[in-house]
């Protein structure tokens, strides 16, 4: 045992439930057995020491080309634009959505006290002491949602605690980027009236606001008109990587002002300075957003947001249960207990607490 695991792991973002409850394979796996497969099972989220996360309801665009709007470069490719996803059907949407959470709850059932769907800080707090992973119910994109916002509060009496305004799509809402690489997160429109009574409708409620995959003008218009804090749950740094998914130090200075965190995302074409999708890149990528965040918004504003069971992970990390090497080589850049405290889960939890208003 290393003093790793003495530091409960949060993160910002897992797609676990998309790999368990709707898998595109046909093949379901289970949750609580150790495979190789995918990056999170319950056996690897021990091994790895992580404590808890969001867990993404997300509805796929294509499910022929793994929820993307077409086929993905290889990891050689250093420049590609895929076209931005058409807009979801919104009884589609909501009807995988409604499937996915259901999986989320069986899957708390099944788990006899070793996961548990947190709606409060105190519970969050409290299951992070004990030896209990602590899921938040996060919706990636705002579909399954209806203007008037009926669905969002019955969704939140439901356990919802976190929403993405938009996946890289346009919906009702907001607008989200396609993926691109070089290139500027200011992708086109930003919210509309309805996403601004959205808004205000998570500040009511207490739904921390998720603005990873939205446009700059949208990431700019909630900024405006949100009194909670700035929140992107998985990215990264755009002056380290310039991809359309990745924040301008402006979006960096804003997030800092209201007091938000980033959730640095692992996925290796968002962190690479050269955007390649290459498997075979070093765990010192992640440290290198992360120095640059903590660096220019201070070490209260940066956390992690794995992008498990979603992405591509550097080789050396693996899988969750490769947390510890990521822990260590931010020990060996000099991040001291305290530093990383902040960046495991202190972070999470501040934000969190200040945003859910209980
Ligand atoms: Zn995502």
């Amino acid at each position: 045992m290393t003093s790793d695991n003495r530091l409960p792991i949060f993160d910002g973002h897992n797609d676990v439930l998309q790999s368990i409850y709707l898998p595109q394979s046909g093949k379901p796996r289970s949750f609580f057995e150790r495979t190789a497969r995918g990056h999170i099972d319950l056996p690897r989220m021990r091994e790895g020491g992580f404590a808890g996360g969001f867990f993404a309801v997300f509805v796929r665009s294509n499910s022929a080309t793994g929820g993307f709007p077409g086929v993905l470069p290889d990891s050689t490719v250093t420049s590609y634009e895929l076209p931005l996803a058409d807009a979801l059907d919104p009884t589609y949407a909501r009807d995988i959505t409604i499937k996915a959470m259901a999986g989320m709850f069986r899957l708390e059932a099944e788990s006899e006290g070793q996961i548990k769907v947190v709606r409060t800080a105190d519970e969050l707090t409290a299951t992070l002491g004990q030896d209990v992973i602590a899921a938040v119910l996060h919706f990636e994109g705002a579909e399954a949602i209806d203007p008037d916002l009926n669905a969002l509060e019955v969704f939140y009496q439901a356990g919802l605690r976190s929403l993405g305004l938009a996946w890289s799509r346009p919906n009702a809402f907001a607008n989200g980027v396609p993926f691109k690489f070089p290139g500027s997160p200011d992708t086109g429109p930003g919210l509309s009236d309805a996403g601004r009574h959205l808004v205000k409708g998570c500040n009511r409620l207490g739904i921390l606001i998720d603005l990873a995959h939205i446009n700059e003008k949208g990431f700019w218009d909630t900024a405006g008109s949100s009194d909670a804090p700035l929140v992107v749950t998985h990215a990264g740094v755009h002056a380290c990587c310039p991809s359309t998914r990745n924040l301008t130090d402006k979006q960096l200075d804003a997030i800092k002002e209201s007091d938000g965190v980033v959730g640095v995302n692992f996925h290796v074409g968002f962190l690479r300075e050269d955007g390649r999708r290459e498997p075979d890149t070093p765990i010192s990528e992640i440290v290198r957003h992360i120095d640059y965040i903590a660096r220019r918004i201070g070490i209260g504003h940066v956390a992690f947001g794995s992008d498990f069971d979603g992405a591509i992970m550097p080789l050396d990390l693996g899988d969750v249960a490769g947390m510890p090497k990521l822990l260590n080589t931010l020990r060996n850049h000099g991040y001291d207990e305290e530093a990383l405290r902040s960046i495991t889960h202190e972070n999470w939890l501040r934000v969190l607490r200040k945003t859910w208003k209980q």
